[in-house]
């Protein structure tokens, strides 16, 4: 365990817990339409250090970040602390609203997922949160309560109305695996995918932009979803199956409805092929079709790429990549790539030489394997 909690506080901490970040291997979109998705735990995470207090107060520090917040529990509120400590004092918030005394603590995190590159350095720095404060307190939360504390602090504290699937799989995923899940009954199972034993990496290339449409996009996405399942006479997108898509499609009159109703049925499909494919013992090259096909429904049925992602996909495309496409929710972010060990070199130097050609900033691009979600560090 770092030292970092010392420095901070001059004292022990009492208990530790890492949360990843994560890629999400295909499924994008899919989690606010009920359906299908298949993401992944990176090697990156967040460590949140917590020792108790019993003055009813909370106190939380960021390695990454100079300000010290001091709160009393009993005054939180949503939007009460802004910026970074409000994902972290959230988290107390929404274990007192789902009925928890919590005396009061000090917490530090120290997180290695880039933030703001569509790894999820958010549900990370959630997740780790929850487990500490759950830990330390011994609520009895199991890995559900876990997962809505966090989503709780996000959506309802700090005011940020993503989907379930960055905390799922934060907190749900394995070595080794990806995650399916589903998002109406929101069961999950852990779906084989061993990389290195196939021979493989996955390249994570963070283009390092940030579009600023991303907030408004993405509530303009949901609203368009919602607005077709309404005209489509079904509850949720989810409701459509990929063999009555064509019909679905002669429902509707908007051309721009028509293109996100066709993205959302043939990625729910994509997934289950996927998940097919690596539960049969394939050959997990065979998923690079999917993960491609998922980038261009994206890209041009629901309209949430950008130049730097389709540039960092094709490139990988060109240079080798069994697979590849953009992952969360776009407009900027991470794009992964599906390669052979050996290509890892040659695709990330061709993926560098065309950001540089192009004249935009270089990437940041790593090789990875399926990691291990949310858990407690011992010693
Ligand atoms: P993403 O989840 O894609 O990385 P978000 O905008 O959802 O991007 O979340 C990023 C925010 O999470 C940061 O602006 C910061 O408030 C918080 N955050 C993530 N990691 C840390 C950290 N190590 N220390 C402090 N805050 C962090
Ligand atoms: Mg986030």
């Amino acid at each position: 365990m770092s030292d970092a909690f010392r420095t901070a506080y001059g004292r022990p901490a009492e208990c530790a817990w890492h949360a990843p970040g994560r890629i999400n291997i295909i499924g994008e979109h899919t989690d606010y339409n009920e359906g299908f998705a298949l993401p992944a735990a990176l090697p990156l995470g967040v460590t949140a250090q917590v020792a108790a207090r019993d003055d009813g107060m909370v106190r939380a520090s960021s390695v990454q970040d100079d300000d010290v917040v001091t709160v009393p529990i009993a005054d939180l509120a949503p939007g009460s602390v802004q910026g970074w400590a409000g994902y972290v004092v959230g988290v107390v918030w929404a274990f007192r609203e789902a009925g928890h005394r919590v005396p009061g603590l000090d917490i530090v995190v120290d997180g290695s997922v880039p933030i703001g590159s569509g790894l999820s350095s958010s549900a990370a720095l959630e997740c780790a949160v929850a487990g500490a404060v759950d830990d330390l307190f011994d609520l009895g939360s199991d890995p559900a309560d876990l997962i809505a504390v966090a989503r709780r602090s996000e959506n309802d504290y700090v005011g940020v109305p993503t989907g379930a699937l960055d905390q799922s799989a934060s907190v749900l995923c394995r070595e080794a695996e990806a995650l399916f899940v589903d998002f109406r009954t929101m069961r999950t199972r852990g779906v084989p995918l061993d990389l290195d034993g196939a021979g493989l990496r996955l390249l994570v290339i963070d283009t390092q932009a940030r579009h600023q449409l991303v907030d408004g996009e993405y509530a303009r996405r949901r609203a368009e979803c919602s607005r077709a399942a309404e005209l489509l006479g079904v509850p949720m997108l989810r409701d459509v199956d990929d063999d009555e898509l064509p019909g679905a499609l002669g429902r509707l009159t908007d051309p721009v409805l028509q293109r996100r109703v066709r993205h959302i049925v043939t990625e729910d499909a994509r997934v289950l092929r996927t998940v097919q494919v690596l539960e049969g013992q394939g050959d997990p090259r065979a998923i690079g079709a999917y993960l491609y096909a998922s980038h261009v429904s994206l890209r041009d049925d629901f309209e949430v790429s950008c130049r730097e992602l389709d540039l960092a996909v094709d490139t990988a495309m060109d240079s080798g990549a069994h697979g590849a496409r953009m992952t969360g929710g776009g407009f900027g972010g991470s794009a992964i790539a599906l390669v052979e060990d050996g290509d890892t070199d040659a695709v990330t130097e061709a993926v560098m030489d065309a950001f540089d050609a192009a004249g935009l900033t270089a990437p940041v691009v790593f090789a990875m394997q399926p990691a291990r979600g949310a858990h407690r560090l011992e010693g």
